[in-house]
C-alpha cells in the first residue's frame, strides 16, 4: 500500500531513537529482562512543585481552551527573562518567544519556515537523529560536517568555513550534544560565530536542550555574541533539565520575523502546545532548580561509573562526555568478529547483538552520522548501569 502514501513519508527514516525505544519495550512486554539504555529520556520523575503547579492550574480552570498559538503570555516572558539574565542575550524579549509542543516540534517549525528546495544546511556531526529528516522534508539538504573521537567530535569553524556555497542557509548544532555529550566552549563558539558573520543571510540554529546537563559549568549560547542574535534562532525545552519528556514543551527565542513565520506554521498545525503543560512549564522556568540540580549531580556520578566500566572493556574506545547523558563509544574494533550465527559487520548488527544476547538496548551510531559507534544513554539508575555494563562486556567478550 506504500504507493497510496505520499512521497514525503515514503523517503523519511523512521527515527531509529523512537524506533529502538519501541522494540526494548515489546521486548519487556514479551517478559524478557531488557535493559533499556536507548532512549534519551530522564529516569526522574518531573520535580513535586512542577507537578503541583499544573494540578493547581487545573483546579483554578482557566486554562482548558486554545492558548495563543505562540504560548501564553507570562510563560514567553519568563522564558525571555531568563534567557536575559541566564544566557546573557540581552535582545530577548517576549516577542521573539514561540512556545511548541516539545523542541522536536521548535526544529520542524523553523525548518518548515526558512527553507526552499535545495536550501542546504550544515549539521555539525554526529548529530541527533531527527535534525536531516526534517530538513529534508522541508525540502533542503543536509550537509555534513564531521567531529572525530579525537577531538571530543566537534567539527570546527574551520570545517564549516570550507563546505559553505550560496545555497547555505542555515547551520545546526547541540551543545550540549545529543549523541555526544561534547560542549562546545565559548571560543569554539565565537569562532564559528565569526564564519557565520562572514556571510550575508546565513543563521544558526543553536539546539540547548541539554543546557541543564553540563559537568564543565560552562553553558554559551552563541546568540550572546555581539551581532548574532539577529542570526541566532536559540531551541530550548523542558524535556531533559525539568525531567518533562511527556509534557511536551520546548520553545526557540529567534529574530521577530522568524518568530512571527513560526506563530504563523503553527497556527495552521497545532494551534499551540498545551495550556495545563504550559503552566508547568512556568513552575519549572521561574521556580526552584535545586531539583535540576540534584539530577545533573546524579547524571554525572553515573558518567563516572559508566565511564570505569567502559575503560575495563577491551576494544571500546571512548571520550568523556562532558554533559548530556549519552556516551558515544567507538566499536568498531569488533567489526568482522562473530560467534555463533552473529557477524558482526558493523554498528547496526553489534547492536541488535547486544539487544538479542546482554538484553541491552543501544541505538547504532549509523543513525547519528557515526557509523562507527553505538550510542548509550546513561539516563537510568547505578544498578541497571552496572548490571548492563556487566552483560555488555561479556556478550563481546565472545566475540572472535
Ligand atoms: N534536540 C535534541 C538534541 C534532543 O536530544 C531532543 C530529544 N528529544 C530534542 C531536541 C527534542 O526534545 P523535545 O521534543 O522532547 O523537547
Ligand atoms: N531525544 C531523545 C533521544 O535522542 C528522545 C527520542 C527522540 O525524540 O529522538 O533519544
Amino acid at each position: 500500500m506504500n504507493n497510496l502514501l505520499s512521497d514525503r513519508i515514503n523517503q523519511m527514516e523512521e527515527s531509529a531513537t523512537l524506533a529502538m525505544a519501541k522494540k526494548a519495550r515489546e521486548l519487556k512486554g514479551q517478559g524478557i529482562d531488557i535493559i533499556s539504555l536507548s532512549l534519551g529520556e530522564p529516569d526522574f520523575k518531573t520535580p513535586k512543585h512542577i507537578q503541583e503547579a499544573a494540578k493547581a492550574s487545573i483546579d483554578e480552570g482557566k486554562y482548558f481552551a486554545y492558548p495563543p498559538v505562540a504560548g501564553y503570555q507570562d510563560l514567553r516572558e519568563a522564558i525571555a527573562k531568563k534567557l536575559r539574565d541566564v544566557n546573557h542575550i540581552s535582545e530577548a524579549k517576549a516577542e521573539n518567544i514561540v512556545v511548541s509542543t516539545g523542541a522536536k516540534h521548535s526544529i520542524a517549525n523553523i525548518f518548515m519556515c526558512m527553507l526552499n528546495e535545495g536550501d542546504e544546511v550544515v549539521i555539525f556531526s554526529p548529530y541527533w537523529v531527527s535534525y536531516a529528516e526534517i530538513i529534508k522534508l522541508a525540502g533542503g539538504v543536509p550537509v555534513l560536517i564531521e567531529g572525530t573521537l579525537e577531538n571530543n567530535f566537534k567539527a570546527t569553524a574551520q570545517q564549516l568555513k570550507e563546505v559553505l556555497t550560496d545555497k547555505t542557509k542555515a547551520i545546526i548544532y547541540s551543545s550540549p550534544c545529543n549523541p555526544t555529550g561534547s560542549v562546545f566552549s565559548k571560543e569554539e563558539l565565537e569562532a564559528i560565530a565569526e564564519v557565520v558573520k562572514s556571510k550575508e543571510d546565513l543563521f544558526v540554529i543553536a539546539d540547548e536542550i541539554y543546557e541543564l546537563i553540563n559537568f564543565t559549568g560552562k553553558h554559551a549560547s552563541i546568540a550572546a555574541f555581539p551581532g548574532m542574535f539577529e542570526r541566532t534562532i536559540t531551541v530550548n525545552g523542558f524535556s531533559k533539565g525539568y525531567a518533562m519528556t511527556g509534557w511536551r514543551v520546548g520553545y526557540i527565542c529567534a529574530p521577530l520575523f522568524i518568530a512571527k513565520a513560526c506563530e504563523k506554521m503553527q497556527g495552521q498545525f497545532t494551534s499551540g502546545g498545551t495550556g495545563i503543560a504550559q503552566r508547568a512549564a512556568l513552575a519549572a522556568i521561574s521556580g526552584d532548580h535545586g531539583p535540576s540540580q540534584e539530577m545533573e549531580k546524579a547524571y554525572f556520578k553515573r558518567r563516572e561509573l559508566v565511564l570505569e566500566m567502559l575503560r575495563d572493556i577491551p576494544g571500546i574506545k571512548t571520550h568523556v562526555p562532558e554533559g548530556a547523558f549519552y556516551f558515544f563509544p567507538d566499536v568498531s574494533a569488533f567489526f568482522g568478529k562473530t560467534v555463533g550465527d552473529y557477524k558482526i559487520e558493523n554498528a547496526d548488527d553489534l547492536c541488535l547483538y547486544i539487544l538479542e544476547k546482554a538484553n541491552v538496548s543501544l541505538v547504532t551510531g549509523a543513525a547519528f552520522g557515526a557509523p562507527d559507534c553505538v550510542r548509550l544513554s546513561y539516563a537510568a539508575s547505578e544498578d541497571e548501569l552496572k548490571e548492563a555494563l556487566k552483560r555488555i562486556k561479556e556478550a563481546l567478550a565472545k566475540l572472535s
